[in-house]
């Protein structure tokens, strides 16, 4: 490939493996590999989140669909089965989601880290995970039980609004910036969340309505040392289904002329290039931020119906 794209990315066969189903009935892994920084992490963690009352839900042993970590670990998919964060590719696959592999990670044109997973969480509705991203912002220590080993710190830009339980979840999530340190990998990422209106980031709101989407938890966001030039758009979707809730998501950090339509969007790349993360670096970050995203949402799935029937009725 004159890309630099390594030639098995674009070839043949991945098409039948990346199509397996990671539901979460399906046989699970140990997660076997922590970075030393997030085992040392998950020691402050722990100590910090022993006395709040949510303690239970802090898992010490997090497990993940084999097949799903398996199709992540042979290799990055093919770019041509992706979707690029153009406002018709949000439209092809809000229209299309079941045409899509569950799970896969590559590098796309910019150059864009790029991760999609889809998943289906047994006994967990959108109105628990509505309840989630209004409620785990409020205590760094709710934001650790979501991912032990890699969730540092949370903050909001307006506490009193997300709290704030006479405004829907829109009024008190949407434009009220997430402020997380997290581990993708051994490096610990400041990262500044701008969740939006699904229109703001170019969702078509009468076309989620229509395939059944009742929460969007997107927006693009910047990195805490460069907080007015937008390196990342994150989709999150889910819909209610008979088997639980069905959550969609994709990840673009990088370049794609598309992303300059978010806020400064156009100096990202000055910005990718002085701190020296090329075409490798972001393959390489998209595959770390693929396993994070399997073990922090099969994770979530286990713990979220508990942690809403005892504190739902509290926030
Ligand atoms: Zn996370």
């Amino acid at each position: 490939m004159s890309d630099g794209i390594p030639e098995s990315v674009t070839q043949q066969d991945r098409g039948a493996r990346n199509h397996v189903r990671s539901d979460l009935g399906s046989a699970a892994t140990p997660v076997t590999y922590f970075a030393v920084p997030m085992q040392q992490q998950f020691a402050a963690n722990e100590q910090a989140v022993a006395t709040k009352p949510y303690a239970g839900a802090f898992a010490h042993d997090p497990t993940v669909p084999l097949d799903w970590a398996k199709s992540i670990q042979d290799g990055p998919m093919s770019p041509d089965e992706a979707n690029s964060p153009t406002e018709a590719d949000l439209a092809a696959l809000v229209a299309n989601v079941d045409s899509y592999a569950d799970s896969g990670y590559t590098v796309l044109e910019g150059p864009t880290g790029y991760v999609q997973s889809r998943m289906v969480m047994p006994g967990v509705t959108s109105e628990m995970m509505r309840w989630w991203f209004v409620w785990s912002p409020l205590e760094s220590e709710r934001y650790t039980l979501w991912f032990p080993q890699a969730h540092i710190s949370n903050w909001v830009e307006d506490p009193d609004r997300i709290a704030d339980t006479s405004l829907s979840f829109e009024e008190r999530f949407y434009n009220n910036v997430n402020y997380v340190k997290e581990y993708i990998g051994s490096q610990a990422l400041p990262i500044e969340i701008h969740f939006t209106t699904p229109s703001e980031i170019g969702l078509d709101e009468a076309a989620l309505k229509a395939a059944g989407f009742t929460i969007s938890a997107s927006g693009y966001c910047c990195f805490g040392m460069a907080p007015e030039i937008t390196t990342m758009l994150m989709v999150h979707l889910g819909r209610d289904t008979d088997q639980g809730m069905e959550w969609v998501s994709r990840y673009w950090i990088g370049t794609h002329p598309a992303m300059r339509r978010f806020p400064g969007g156009d100096k990202a790349a000055a910005l990718f290039e002085k701190l020296g993360m090329d075409k490798d670096g972001l393959l390489n970050l998209a595959y770390e931020l693929s396993v994070h995203d399997m073990t922090e949402y099969t994770n979530l799935a286990r713990i979220l119906p508990g942690l809403f029937a005892r504190f739902s009725k509290e926030a």
